[in-house]
């Protein structure tokens, strides 16, 4: 489960700002997450409660923005919304698909006391 890594990195981050930023605590913490980045947010969101735990970021929640994936299909030359990677081109049924939005994974915004 590799979101249990990808937690304890976000944890790192925040925690990083915070000592930049003096906070005391940290009330939330807002990611986004693109369609295809292979993120299951429940995972993310029960990795993050654990890597949190000790650190002034505990107790913070995790607010998910997911953005839509997208992709520039070669066959028939558009730009198309694709929910995962094996998607088919939904205007033309080709699998020449380059994904260009939805593998994102950052966070956006830390709501602080
Ligand atoms: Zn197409």
């Amino acid at each position: 489960m590799h979101e249990v890594a990808l937690a304890q990195s976000i944890v790192e981050i925040v925690r990083e700002q915070a000592r930049r930023d003096h906070v005391r605590s940290v009330k939330a913490v807002h990611l986004r997450i693109g369609a295809l980045a292979n993120v299951e947010p429940e995972a993310l969101s029960f990795g993050f409660d654990a890597a949190a735990k000790g650190t002034l970021v505990e107790g913070a929640a995790l607010a998910i923005e997911r953005t839509p994936g997208a992709a520039f299909c070669g066959a028939c030359g558009k730009d198309v919304a694709v929910e995962s990677r094996l998607d088919l081109c939904p205007s033309c049924g080709s699998a020449q698909l380059l994904i260009t939005g939805g593998e994102e994974l950052r966070v956006t915004e830390l709501e602080v006391t």
